[in-house]
């Protein structure tokens, strides 16, 4: 299928592994320009690179911590108009909620919930305008079903989550969408992280909770960043135009509820 969005721009935000990666590299198979974001230089450099020469496509790469109000302005004047934005953030760390501090949560708030509402206070007005417009946000599954040891994740994406389902239905009638990606277990650094942490609350080894966690899924494996990003380059695409608003769960059916 032909997404029909071949010469588009797109902001993809903490993309210079993981989830983001994914999603920027399947937007550059479609021949959609982007503009790449994430704090270490050299891997974005070096992602940047690899999806330049893989697409052929225009790829620019800025070093910046998009949870600061520097970070978006620097990444809003190197991409003003975006067609497509993807927001994403490093999620909050794992533990006890009696453990965590009041900075802790705003930190969070602000991560996972404030940043990606200020990237898209910056870029919807120029979407409306043109008549064309895709965002989503990388949430997580947490959002439907909370994951004990993240509360701050759990807390802070749903705040995200209920701005988003207001906005959506006032921005859809100009063609511009915006749509939550929920993941589940994804093979990522992220994940590996948040088993080690299981793993030492556990008392088990790293490999073992791995492998449990892996066949606990329906699927019986992780899910793959390319799986991600394909479902996000078809949730940018012309052919979504009628879907907003939506809470986009990719978790292998780990989530039972029948709907
Ligand atoms: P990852 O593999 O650790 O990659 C995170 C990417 O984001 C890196 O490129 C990192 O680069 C960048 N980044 C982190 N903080 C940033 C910041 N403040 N500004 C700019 N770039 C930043 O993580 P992931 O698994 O792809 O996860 C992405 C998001 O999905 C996270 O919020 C995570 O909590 C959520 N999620 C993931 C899973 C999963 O299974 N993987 C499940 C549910 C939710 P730098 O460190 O160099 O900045």
């Amino acid at each position: 299928m032909d997404l029909g969005i071949a010469g588009k721009s797109a902001i993809v935000c903490a993309a210079s592994k993981g989830l983001g990666k994914g999603c920027a590299l399947a937007l550059a198979r479609e021949g959609v320009a982007v503009t790449i974001s994430a704090r270490g230089e050299e891997a974005l450099a070096a992602t940047a690179e690899e999806i330049r020469s893989e697409t052929g496509v225009s790829v620019v790469a800025l070093a910046c911590d998009v949870t600061t109000v520097k970070g978006r302005a620097a990444l809003l004047a190197v991409c003003p108009n975006p067609d497509i934005l993807i927001n994403n953030a490093g999620g909050p760390p794992a533990g006890d909620f009696r453990d965590f501090t009041l900075e802790d949560w705003q930190a969070a708030v602000n991560a996972n919930m404030l940043s990606p509402i200020e990237m898209i206070k910056a870029t919807v007005d120029g979407m409306l305008e043109r008549g064309f417009g895709r965002i989503v946000n990388i949430t997580s599954a947490a959002v439907r079903s909370p994951i004990d040891e993240l509360c701050l994740s759990n807390g802070a994406r749903c705040g995200l989550t209920g701005f988003v389902a207001g906005l959506s239905r006032k921005t859809i009638g100009r063609n511009v969408t915006i749509n939550n990606l929920l993941p589940g277990p994804f093979d990522t650094d992220r994940l590996r992280g948040n088993i080690a942490h299981r793993a030492k609350v556990a008392g088990k080894e790293l490999a073992e909770m791995t492998t449990i966690a892996a066949a606990n899924n329906p699927a019986g494996r992780f899910g793959t960043v390319e799986e991600f990003g394909a479902t996000c380059a078809f949730m940018c695409s012309a052919h979504t135009g009628f879907m907003t608003g939506q809470q986009i769960m990719m978790d292998g059916g780990a989530f039972t509820g029948t709907m």
